[in-house]
């Protein structure tokens, strides 16, 4: 738990120029929510949309589900140390193998190869959940089936309108089933008409040629999970850690020169001021949009542990956003609220209104 007490909210808002509701959401997202609502033991995440107390905005939330943290949700309501602080929408249970829409119903994000059977990094709390086989989109037959419950669950003719299909997925057997899955995700989709863009997030799609391929099947955008900077072999799974930093902003290189997106991930929380200071900047030129950057949230007992040192304090947090804005101030590059519901930015950045949809 990464503890805030109410009178902080004030004390911070003043020193970071922020609004308490900013402010609010970023230790509502790193410090999950408590909730007697769920039943299921196996459940360590949930979602729902809320809209602060004095915000014209709703947004979208992903977080743990732990006693341990002053915000509680109780039908609809959500509480900081007992004060309501905003509606909610329903919760509901993240199994982390779910599809769901983004944007409106213009984005979609598939968990086509299930995280739920993915193991090894230790910050993931995705394999505690329950993994439902009818889930694993890697044939066509369950993919078209699955496309046919996306179209009725949204109401959609085909899928000529969405723009974007964000691929967040469980490691592949190695890079060539990773290729082969992306091949066929494209050739299915745009059998229902989808002509927008494929976000492949993960760090498997590492070779000229696959990147290539990818380039010719068209929009296509490379998100790396890079994650983090420091304690890489110990922090993650070796299949992931063994493209390195170096090797990692060669492909990310090699992507861009073939006009693919690029962006990547990383977890705020794992590594210190100083490297986040030195180490963001060296993927200026490479990425074409704002990193993906994901607050570290608590799965499991234990889990405190990971954070780098510093990043047990609050404030830790609004340093680490005020160094990213400032390397990225210059730039266009801006985060996409509706893209990320862990983000430690929703309404500004750097002094700026964050624009475009949130959900
Ligand atoms: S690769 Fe790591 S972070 Fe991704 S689903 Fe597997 S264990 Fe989790």
């Amino acid at each position: 738990m990464v503890l805030i007490q109410e009178e902080e909210i004030s004390v911070f808002s003043k020193k970071y120029q922020l609004s308490n509701s900013e402010i609010l959401l970023i230790a509502l997202n790193l410090n999950g929510v408590n909730s007697k609502q769920v039943k299921n033991p196996n459940v360590t995440r949930v979602r729902f949309s809320m809209k602060p107390e004095g915000d014209e905005d709703t947004y979208f939330l992903a977080v743990s589900l732990t006693k341990n943290t002053p915000f509680t949700y109780e039908k609809g309501v959500i509480k900081f140390y007992g004060k309501e602080i905003g509606k909610a929408g329903e919760l509901q249970e993240d199994t982390c193998d779910s599809t769901y829409f983004r944007m409106g119903k213009n984005a979609l994000t598939l968990n086509s190869n299930s995280r739920g059977n993915c193991r090894g990094c230790r910050f993931c709390g995705t394999y505690t959940l329950d993994v439902s086989p009818e889930e694993d989109l890697t044939n066509p037959e369950n993919m078209r089936r699955k496309i046919g419950e996306i179209k009725k669950e949204g109401n959609l003719k085909d899928l000529s309108n969405m723009k974007n299909v964000g691929i967040v997925t469980g490691c592949f057997k190695d890079e060539e089933t990773t290729l082969n899955h992306l091949i066929m995700v494209r050739k299915i989709f745009s059998e229902y008409g989808f002509k927008g863009e494929i976000v492949y997030i993960g760090s498997q799609i590492r070779s000229e040629e696959s990147l290539d391929k990818l380039s010719k099947i068209g929009p296509f955008a490379l998100y790396l999970t890079v994650e983090c900077f420091e304690r890489r072999e110990k922090m993650m799974k070796p299949v992931k850690s063994s493209l390195t930093l170096e090797k990692g902003r060669d492909v990310l290189r090699m992507a861009k020169k073939k006009g693919i997106q690029t962006s990547f991930l990383y977890i705020l929380g794992l590594d210190t001021l100083k490297s986040i200071k030195e180490e963001f900047p060296k993927y200026m030129g490479l990425i074409t949009r704002h990193p993906v950057i994901n607050l570290l949230q608590n799965y499991k007992e234990g889990d405190d542990e990971l954070r780098a040192k510093g990043a047990q304090d609050f404030e830790y947090y609004l340093k680490a956003r005020r160094k990213v804005e400032k390397i990225f101030a210059k730039t266009k590059m801006r985060p996409r609220i509706w893209e990320n519901y862990r983000a430690p930015w929703s309404k500004t950045y750097n002094g700026e209104k964050l624009n475009g949809p949130k959900i």
